[in-house]
């Protein structure tokens, strides 16, 4: 791996986890429930457990400090 930046390969390769997921309002939720009469509630304990989690690769160059 070589820094883009100044051609050094002292670079340090760290990975980043995250889990992503998509909240809705309280509100929203709420309005849903009393749509669905409380199967919102059962939908939503589905999606939660469908919560994906994102790997993100990052670089460090140890010699001018570019971060890509
Ligand atoms: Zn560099």
């Amino acid at each position: 791996m070589k820094c883009p930046k100044c051609g050094s390969e002292d670079v340090t390769t760290s990975v980043n986890t995250y889990t992503k997921s998509k909240k809705r309002s309280f509100l929203w939720n709420l309005l849903m429930i009393l749509l669905t009469g409380g199967f919102w509630i059962l939908w939503m304990c589905v999606r939660a457990r469908k919560e994906k989690v994102v790997k993100k690769k990052y670089h460090i160059c140890q010699n001018c400090g570019k971060c890509w």
